[in-house]
């Protein structure tokens, strides 16, 4: 495909995105190779996707192998794999179901239809309002993004789904106001990923679930994106000790193939009865062989520990970058999900910093204008992510201008 140019993408393709000037063709643990064969390190993991890295062999060779087998039969039937990762996802968490979808956003729009169908079957149809958090994101479906909390996300296309409100994330006494009988669900993600990496206080996490079991509101967590051994637990929810009633999940579930899932207690997946809610691809036999895979290799204690391991370097190093430079003001996140905030006087630049990072072959992210997000892959070695910290410490003094 060496046909295949850059200017090409701006010519073709929805004026969505602005990539950077090169295409990655190959990829291998943390690292990848563009059209002239030029490195780049890999802090970014494909947005929290990539929890294995790059074409990880073992599920490279599951995705071979099922390939060759069986890839789709509708849900009109079913098939091995998808019973085989709902038991897996069942066994590890509170969960005792699962539903298989394409990605984040359609598990939320699945969730947030169960709250709303469990609340009017139980509660009846005043029991509608689903209590959100400023600065969440939730995906880009109408309903989902409507939830998120990021006006600048949902304005532009004309009447929003109501019976939504949104209350600061943490601030327990704005979410005690908020919540009443009419409240269906609370959803919240543990740690605000897109909203900037802002880790959940423990306490209102514990708070909020009180507040749903008083005012019989179900809770949800959106864990997209902190969820499949992201923060060094398998959920986020099992590091702080609260448990919801629905979990989302999705990036890291696949390794890199996308799927999504919802999970939840019997008592409340029971709603969702034949021809109530469903999808075509979801559950597709491919899909759920690769993150079987991929979750039997996180699920593991000494995986997990092993990520906890690498997070406590990775924000070792983070810190003494950021004292060393005056860069950043704090280093905030848990496990592999990480936020390095910007100082005062560097506010509203994490674009340049990115910029400055691919200039030198380092791939990063951001969470906003303020914040710099890494979310490498969670079994990244030693040696990789000494060499993109090396990048990146490199980075951050050209751009604090004290080389
Ligand atoms: C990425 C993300 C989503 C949306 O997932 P998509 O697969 O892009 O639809 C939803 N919620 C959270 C917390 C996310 O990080």
């Amino acid at each position: 495909m060496s046909n295949i140019t850059r200017d090409m993408f701006d010519q073709y393709y929805f004026p969505l995105f602005t990539p950077p000037g090169f295409i990655p063709v190959r990829g291998q643990g943390s690292r990848l190779w563009d059209q002239e064969g030029r490195e780049y390190l890999d802090l970014s993991g494909g947005i929290a996707v990539n929890s294995l890295g790059h074409c990880y062999p073992e599920v490279v060779e599951t995705l071979r192998e099922q390939g060759g087998k069986l890839w789709h039969v509708s849900n009109l039937m079913t098939n091995e794999p998808v019973i085989s990762l709902a038991k897996r996802l069942v066994e590890a968490t509170f969960a005792d179901r699962a539903f298989f979808c394409n990605s984040g956003a359609e598990a939320n729009e699945a969730a947030f239809k169960l709250a709303r169908r469990y609340a009017l079957d139980n509660y009846g149809e005043d029991k509608n309002e689903i209590l959100a958090a400023v600065q969440s994101f939730h995906g880009r479906t109408l309903f989902t993004v409507s939830v998120g909390g990021q006006d600048h996300y949902s304005d532009g296309f004309g009447p929003k789904p109501t019976a939504i409100i949104h209350r600061p994330y943490n601030d327990i006494e704005a979410f005690r106001e908020a919540i009443s009988e009419k409240t269906c669900a609370v959803v919240l993600e543990p740690i605000q990923g897109e909203g900037g990496i802002i880790p959940g206080d423990p306490e209102f996490l514990r708070e909020v679930r009180k507040l749903c079991d008083e005012n019989h509101a179900l809770l949800i967590f959106d864990e997209v994106q902190t969820g499949c051994g992201r923060t060094g637990d398998l959920f986020a929810y099992m590091g702080c000790g609260v448990t919801p009633d629905i979990l989302t999940t999705a990036k890291g579930l696949g390794g890199g193939f996308p799927i999504g899932a919802v999970l939840a207690t019997n008592e409340v997946a029971r709603v969702f009865t034949p021809g109530v809610h469903g999808t075509t691809f979801g559950g597709n036999a491919l899909a759920c062989a690769v993150a079987d895979k991929v979750m039997s290799i996180i699920e593991k204690p000494e995986f997990l520990q092993g990520v906890k391991e690498r997070s406590g370097k990775f924000f070792a190093r983070l810190q003494k970058i950021a004292e060393d430079t005056g860069c950043f003001s704090q280093i905030r996140g848990r496990g592999l999900l990480v936020g390095a905030v910007l100082a005062d006087k560097y506010q509203g630049r994490s674009g340049e910093l990115l910029k400055l990072c691919a200039a030198k072959r380092l791939l990063v992210l951001v969470a906003g204008k303020n914040v710099l997000r890494l979310a490498p892959a969670l079994n990244i070695t030693d040696e990789e992510m000494n060499a993109g910290l090396d990048l990146l410490e490199e980075a951050v003094r050209e751009f604090t201008g004290r080389s």
